[in-house]
């Protein structure tokens, strides 16, 4: 058989600043979801390749400057990566587009997301400040912060750039030195953008390593390792908790940020022109490869009919596609499994007593393109209501009134955002506060900032990224007391 040429190539491990080749000697393709042409191999790496990316981790966290330089040097240090960022998002985009499927704009927006990242956490590692205390003329506490030491991240594939940046620009920006472990279908993607920081020499090397390999192997190994201070992990709420489970052998610190099946609420009074594309956009944004997506549509029963007829008029239009053509909004599927495991949903749906109103089919036999696909007969007690299927699928279920509403919302493990439609102000006050979720959208959906913090209530997840919050994840308190006084006092 004729080997197929490989698009991007083979690819390393990134260890103390070297591309180094996996100790296994074993390596994986990955294949582009909108041709199925391979497109990179990728190392399967093995224990020995995460201990020796933890040690340089180590190395460069006790040994190096990083954490204990001025902080002002270290954000000057992720301003410099930020510029370059924005300098090769284009290119990056493209990479992006080929290995994840995602249309080339969002591809561009996620490098720009990045960037502003980045350059929020460079102003704020200037600010990082604890507190004093003096308890007397002749004692003096300080509440200082240190740096949590060596972090994992471990990352999904729908975001795979922004949710590393949102984990490793509060990591560097106090100190901490990283190991990444990326999707096994995003990891090009990743090895790329971590080029660049080999163009930013004030970062030490060993600072920023990174080790490609399945979950359960090199995941794991990162994990359970003693000397890894922290995991921030962005994935399943399964993988989740079998991550909190193994980092608890160590009392390892966690971030998770996991699953979720948020409700979008959209009111009799809401103004039709932004509920109705921004219920459609909730729903579909990467092919509904997003845990915020609006996969729950809450829609008032008096105007039901008119509403849902708008829907599929509005969902119709959005255009299916390989993400480098123009025009195109929605993108293939990840992988063959991610499509069967939605096509199964659909199927299941329907024997649930639900009705497809619209989709339901893949599109071609080429690539893992689906039609959007909307589900109504529903009620929050179904599967589809229910289980994160994350693809483009939204089941829509009608509510009378206010009350109704909340109840049918907060109905779900998961809490991770909700949005709602109103023209009233009280009414937008009462529902966000009584929504059980960590961000709540009014009159827009998916907006997110590097400023405000974003995280999930019950089994979306643990901790906060983005905002100060974000910052704190990689912080240690450490209280240091000063006693002044001439003789030893016995305390109480
Ligand atoms: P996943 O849980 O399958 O994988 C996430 C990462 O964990 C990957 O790098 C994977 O290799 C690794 N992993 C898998 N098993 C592991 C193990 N036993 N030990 C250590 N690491 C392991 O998730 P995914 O399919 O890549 O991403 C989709 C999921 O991510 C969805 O559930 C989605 O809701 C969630 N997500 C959450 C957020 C958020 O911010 N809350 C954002 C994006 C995606």
């Amino acid at each position: 058989m004729v080997q197929q040429k490989l698009e991007l190539g083979r690819y390393a491990n990134f260890i103390a600043s070297e591309w180094i080749s996996p100790s296994t000697g074993k390596y994986y393709t990955r294949e582009n979801p909108a041709t199925l042409e391979p497109l990179a191999e990728l190392p399967s790496s093995g224990r020995d390749d995460v201990n020796h990316a933890v040690e340089a981790a180590r190395e460069a966290f006790e040994k190096s400057d990083w954490a204990t330089r001025r902080p002002a040097e270290r954000a000057r240090a992720l301003l410099k990566l930020a510029q370059i960022i924005r300098e090769e998002s284009d290119r990056l985009a493209r990479i992006l587009t080929l290995e994840n499927g995602k249309p080339l704009k969002f591809a561009k927006g996620e490098f720009i997301f990045t960037a502003d990242v980045f350059e929020f956490y460079a102003g704020l590692a200037r600010q990082v400040m604890g507190e004093s205390y003096q308890n007397s003329s002749q004692i003096y506490s300080i509440a200082s912060k240190e740096p949590v030491g060596v972090c994992g991240m471990i990352t999904p594939w729908n975001f795979p750039i922004s949710l590393l940046a949102w984990k490793l620009a509060p990591a560097l920006a106090v100190g901490c030195t990283v190991v990444v472990k990326p999707s096994s279908y995003t990891t090009a993607i990743t090895f790329e953008f971590l080029k660049l920081f080999e163009r930013v020499q004030e970062i030490p090397k060993g600072v920023v390593n990174c080790v490609s390999g399945p979950g359960s192997v090199v995941g794991m190994e990162l994990v359970r390792h003693k000397d890894v201070n922290k995991i921030g992990f962005t994935g399943e709420t399964g993988t989740g908790k079998v991550i909190m489970q193994n980092a608890a052998m160590s009392l390892k610190r966690v971030s998770l940020e996991c699953g979720g099946k948020c409700p979008n609420i959209v009111f009799e009074d809401a103004d039709m022109n932004k509920a109705l594309p921004g219920a459609v956009w909730g729903a579909f944004r990467n092919s509904g490869q997003v845990c915020t997506a609006g996969s729950r549509l809450l829609v008032q029963e008096s105007i039901y009919d008119e509403f849902m007829e708008k829907f599929v008029e509005k969902t119709k239009e959005m255009k299916v596609g390989n993400g480098l053509e123009p025009d195109v909004v929605l993108g293939p599927l990840i992988s063959k499994d991610q499509l069967e495991k939605v096509l199964q949903y659909v199927e299941i749906g329907k024997q649930e007593g639900a009705k497809v109103l619209y989709g339901g089919r893949r599109l071609s036999e080429k690539g893992y393109f689906m039609e959007p696909t909307i589900f109504v007969d529903a009620d929050n007690s179904m599967r589809i209501s229910q289980e994160e299927i994350f693809g483009p699928t939204v089941t829509v279920i009608k509510f009378r009134d206010e009350e109704e509403a909340v109840k049918i919302a907060n109905d779900t493990v998961y809490g991770l955002a909700a949005a709602l439609w109103t023209n009233n102000l009280q009414r937008a006050m009462r529902v966000s506060s009584q929504l059980k979720a960590g961000t709540v959208w009014v009159n827009t959906y998916a907006d997110l900032y590097p400023e405000m913090p974003f995280g999930g209530y019950k089994e979306s997840g643990l901790g906060r990224e983005l905002g100060r919050e974000g910052l704190e994840e990689y912080l240690e308190t450490k209280h240091i007391n000063f006693d002044m006084r001439p003789q030893v006092v016995m305390w109480r």
